[in-house]
């Protein structure tokens, strides 16, 4: 069976390559869903300027496109170096200083003040994505530390430092974050990304943050630090999404363990009914050629068998040379997997009775069931809060899943999840008229035809606008 649209959803960065209306707008043809703007790079003004792009795409051409805000949390990095380079070799013993001054021959140093209160003898410090590596011999615990080369190489200006052996002290949002969360909520940007999350109090702290304000923003938790992989399921609980960030994790835990966390993550989310999204250098060879690497076309189609909602590309759509190219082909091979893979779909989960929730979820369940067992062609929630929209996706139906709201922010928010494909609904006189009009809709959308079976999820008395407690069976 062919679906009307991909299930799993495209996540690109914005930048330079592709931050024109005509660009974005061509992205989207191609098979975006989302675009992240990554706040480690940019001005607010360049920020802003694609923000009002995608909000003018999504009146003009009826998109329900969204935004991720992705903050940079507390990335620790090198500071500036003198002529632009120098060189470190294997076996020497350099100094790094925490005072942001210029990194000059043997000195290095960041802008991150607690690096040599935080590192201990023994500690590896990684330098440029762990492409240069040095081990602690002493520290002075205050702004020295002694170190030896390990791996040598250039060392260039402001690359990432990791400390995969320390336990950081920055705060899990540094001041740069608050201000940039700030200009998020501002624009009602639908979810924002959080770097380095090590604890669930990360997330509480965030979610206070957009709560004060009175936002709707949901929270994605990076999962990039092995911190964050002990306290995962209190993390998993406490936000609302996560992304396997398998750059930083890999140089964080190495990243030949990278592959089995990225299962682990992808389930554990599947179970808790939180979209996960999998991102980085999915598709990394095609920033410089039209064609993916082999690899990269069954990295992607993993993602997806191993039940990914959302796959992300980075580089390649923000500065690559082949940002279409790139959707395109990662869009097929989402289409082509799922069009073969049955172990994705028709998920079941045993449903706990005590939950204040479980009539819902036992409706939700049940339609799903109900979906597979007739070959439904869709299977339509109503919802305010989003809650049913969630958790139809977590059961995975092959059927098409549309959710009808009268809350535009929802509309777009939904658009990150797997499956869910939303649509702008305000009228509630009588449960049979809304489901003549949701079947109309459909059907005028090309996403019903004639003889389909189609099953309507919703609240009755339908005014009242209460939890989902209906399940209806039609033939269009
Ligand atoms: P980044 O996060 O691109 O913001 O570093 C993703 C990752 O680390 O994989
Ligand atoms: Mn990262």
């Amino acid at each position: 069976m062919e679906f009307s649209f991909n299930k799993t959803k495209i996540l690109a960065t914005v930048g330079p390559a592709s931050n024109t209306p005509e660009r974005l707008l061509a992205l989207v043809d191609a098979g975006v869903n989302a675009f992240r703007l990554n706040f480690s790079h940019g001005a607010y003004s360049e920020h802003q300027k694609v923000i009002d792009h995608v909000r003018n795409l999504n009146k003009e051409h009826n998109r329900n496109i969204c935004l991720v805000q992705d903050l940079q949390g507390p990335k620790i990095r090198l500071g500036d170096v003198e002529n632009g380079a120098i060189e470190i070799r294997e076996g020497q013993i350099i100094k790094l200083v925490c005072d942001g001054s210029l990194t000059t021959e043997g000195r290095l140093s960041t802008i991150y003040e607690g690096l040599a209160k935080d590192v201990k003898p023994g500690d590896a410090i990684l330098l440029d994505d762990g492409k240069l590596e040095v081990k602690v011999i002493s520290t002075d615990h205050d702004m020295e530390v002694e170190a030896e080369v390990i791996y040598g190489g250039t060392v260039k200006p402001r690359k990432g430092i990791n400390l995969p052996d320390s336990k950081v002290s920055a705060p899990s949002m540094t001041e740069k974050d608050v201000e940039d969360l700030h200009f998020g909520l501002d624009n009602d940007v639908e979810w924002v990304a959080l770097s380095f999350v090590r604890r669930a109090e990360d997330i509480y702290e965030i979610k206070r943050l957009i709560q004060e304000r009175g936002k709707g923003t949901r929270v994605i938790a990076k999962i990039e630090k092995p911190e964050a992989i002990e306290n995962i399921d209190e993390i998993i609980e406490a936000t609302d999404a996560i992304m396997v960030a398998r750059g930083d994790l890999g140089v964080e835990v190495g990243m030949e363990k990278v592959p089995m966390i990225q299962k682990m993550l992808v389930e554990k989310c599947n179970r808790a009914g939180k979209p996960v999204i999998v991102a980085t250098q999915m598709m990394e060879s095609m920033i410089t050629n039209p064609r993916p690497t082999r690899a990269e076309t069954n990295d992607v189609a993993n993602a997806v068998i191993d039940g990914a909602d959302t796959v992300m590309l980075s580089a390649e759509t923000a500065v690559g040379a082949y940002p279409i190219e790139t959707i395109r082909s990662m869009s097929l091979t989402i289409k082509t997997v799922e069009a073969n893979a049955s172990s994705i779909f028709n998920k079941t989960y045993k449903i706990n009775p005590e939950s204040e929730s479980f009539c819902n979820d036992s409706i939700v369940a049940n339609a799903c069931s109900l979906a597979r067992d007739t070959h439904a062609r869709a299977v339509i929630g109503m919802t305010k809060s989003g809650y049913t929209a969630f958790q139809l996706a977590k059961f995975r139906p092959k059927a098409d899943i549309f959710i009808f709201t009268e809350n535009e922010n929802l509309l777009t928010t939904l658009n990150l999840v797997w499956g869910l494909r939303g649509f702008h609904y305000n009228k509630f006189e009588s449960t049979d008229a809304t489901i003549n009009d949701i079947k109309d809709t459909l059907l005028k959308e090309g996403y019903l035809k004639k003889g389909d079976v189609f099953i309507n999820t919703a609240s009755m008395p339908i005014n009242e606008q209460k939890r989902t407690n209906m399940i209806k069976l039609s033939v269009a």
